[in-house]
């Protein structure tokens, strides 16, 4: 099937992973080509020196920021993605982030559809990624045509008494929706070691799970994994990809399909059209607009660790979110963001983030500690850039919109403090942090403006498409994991219907149900 696959899926993460099972349940052969391999099930999963201190599982690549200077991106290159290492937060944009947004410093751009056309694919993803949530006390939260799949995880006693205090000074907070298969049958523990760190038993529902070993089940799925894509080759006319350059077991081959995604994180697949430039598309593939590569977003983020002197013995932390500011405050009239409980922070992780921290210091402040991050929205700057430079991504970047940021972050650390914290230490994570990275292949309605159309076809190319978080014209303030599977869905069962003449009916129930639970039940 290698040889002759209907469509190529270029990177096997959440939007790459969405995109192939959502093709293959419906009949179409799917090759995947994967540049990294699959991250072993063993103990070093778990262990933080080895995640967070050795940096066993961070991608060995090199990138340049905006002074030219090199440094180790966390990024990772592995089947799954960023998900196998994520914190599983599984949260829909709100209603408004799909239209004009103002805030302090400039527009968040509406998109080409609105929040009710993409609801049902939320649905949709929300069941395969098995959340459990409650929108109880979320004043942000959209409208939704069904409950969440699962009750939301319950809080521990530390967590529940601070939420109780937020909500009297004010604050009120909700259920974080988690993906996780922490219900009758499902295998997860509750464990300490889950936001930034694999899951050791396979219970996070994340791309490898939830979506590629169920695309693999359905028996239309070949993964290539180690295999590097170098270029796109156009067509003479230059309207059509008629080749995917790679890099397999030291060799270059050239790979064919009629129609070729592109889902390689918002930096590499941007990085790729821009050094699949040739005669017919000199600026980059897809890329008459000359928007690809600009426009990069990845959230303002700030975390905070509240001390107390007594200990906080929270073994699942992650819990809670607070959407009381997300657009604005009495004493603030533009869109502050959010703010969601972290994974329980352990000594080792601080040292490794703190190097000048001595190791007792960071494990004492650990066990006191109750810890947070804020998220607020920037805005797309056609100047913040990705390039491609001497064979290396180069980030020119100037983050934007913090104000609002900073209004956040001292409200929430109020909060923190009038909760039985009285010291918060806080964190940007400015530079560098490409976790959230989205924005750098725009969708919309004009292709004089944009890379993409709103099913994320490419304007230039008919038979090339880009689906992973590179199409957000906004970056809304939440996670966007949820909504980089929803819209490949979307996208997905566009390119059914109009290049394979497949009208997308609902599965069996019966079938449907069984591709759900498969994520848990695979045991490599
Ligand atoms: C530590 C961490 C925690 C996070 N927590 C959350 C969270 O709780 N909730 C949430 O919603 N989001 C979270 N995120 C963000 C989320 O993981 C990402 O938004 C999401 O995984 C992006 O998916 P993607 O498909 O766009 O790209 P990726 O996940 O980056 O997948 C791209 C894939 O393409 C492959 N690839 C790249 N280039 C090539 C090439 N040239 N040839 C072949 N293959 C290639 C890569 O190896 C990778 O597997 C977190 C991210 C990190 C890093
Ligand atoms: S067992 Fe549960 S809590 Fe632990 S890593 Fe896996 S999904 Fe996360």
């Amino acid at each position: 099937m290698e040889t002759k696959p209907d469509v190529i899926v270029i990177g096997s993460g959440v939007g790459g992973g969405a995109t192939a099972r959502r093709l293959a349940e419906n009949g179409v052969n799917v090759l995947i080509l994967e540049r990294g391999d699959w991250v072993p099930r063993e103990q070093d999963n778990w262990s933080v020196s080895s995640v967070f201190f050795e940096k066993k599982y961070t991608a060995h690549d090199t990138w340049l920021d905006a002074k030219g200077e090199a440094f180790r991106p966390s990024i990772y290159y592995n089947v799954g993605g960023c998900t196998k290492f994520y914190g599983a937060s599984l949260i829909r944009f709100r209603e408004k982030d799909f239209d004009d947004l103002l805030h302090v410093e400039g527009l968040s751009p509406a998109w080409p559809y609105r929040y009710k056309d993409i609801e049902p694919y939320y649905q949709e993803a929300e069941e395969i990624f098995n959340v459990h949530g409650d929108d109880t006390d979320d004043p942000s939260a959209p409208w939704r045509s069904q409950a969440y799949p699962y009750p939301a995880m319950a809080t521990e006693p530390v967590v529940a008494k601070m939420a109780k205090s937020m909500r009297e000074y004010g604050a009120r907070t909700s259920a974080l929706p988690l993906g996780l298969n922490h219900f009758e049958g499902g295998n997860c523990i509750r464990c300490k070691t889950c936001d930034g760190f694999p899951c050791r038993v396979g219970a996070k529902s994340e791309a490898e799970t939830a979506l590629i070993q169920p695309a693999l089940a359905t028996g239309r799925v070949t993964l290539s994994t180690n295999t590097l894509v170098q270029r796109l080759l156009l067509s003479e006319d230059g309207n059509q990809v008629t080749g995917v350059e790679v890099m397999r077991s030291g060799k270059v081959e050239v790979l064919t399909a009629k129609l070729i995604v592109v889902a390689c994180g918002a930096i590499n697949s941007a990085a790729l059209l821009l050094r699949s430039a040739c005669a017919q598309a000199p600026d980059g593939v897809a890329n008459s607009s000359g928007v690809v590569g600009r426009n990069y977003m990845a959230h303002n983020q700030t975390a905070l660790m509240g001390l107390s002197l007594k200990e906080n013995d929270t073994v699942f932390q992650k819990t809670l979110q607070m959407n009381e500011f997300y657009f604005g405050a009495d004493d603030y009239s533009f869109p502050l963001g959010h703010a969601q409980m972290l994974g329980k922070l352990q000594g080792g992780m601080l040292s490794a983030n703190v190097p000048y921290l001595p190791k007792i210091v960071g494990v004492t402040m650990a066990k006191h500690s109750i810890d947070w991050i804020a998220f607020t929205e920037d805005l797309p700057d056609p100047n913040n850039r990705v390039l491609w430079k001497d064979g290396k991504v180069q980030l020119d970047i100037r983050r934007n919109n913090l104000k609002p940021h900073k209004v956040l972050v001292k409200k929430l650390a109020s909060l923190i403090r009038l909760s039985g914290y009285p010291v918060v230490l806080t964190k940007p994570l400015l530079k560098h942090s490409t976790s959230h990275q989205c924005g750098t292949v725009k969708f919309g309605n004009d292709p004089a403006t944009s890379a993409l159309d709103q099913y994320c076809r490419s304007h230039d190319q008919d038979n090339l498409f880009v689906i992973d978080a590179s199409f957000m014209p906004s970056s809304a303030a939440v996670n966007p994991a949820l909504t980089i599977a929803a819209n490949a869905f979307r996208a997905a069962d566009h390119m059914l219907k109009k290049d394979f003449g497949i009208d997308v009916t609902k599965q069996p129930a019966e079938a449907k149900a069984k591709a759900l639970i498969y994520g848990a039940a695979v045991r490599r």
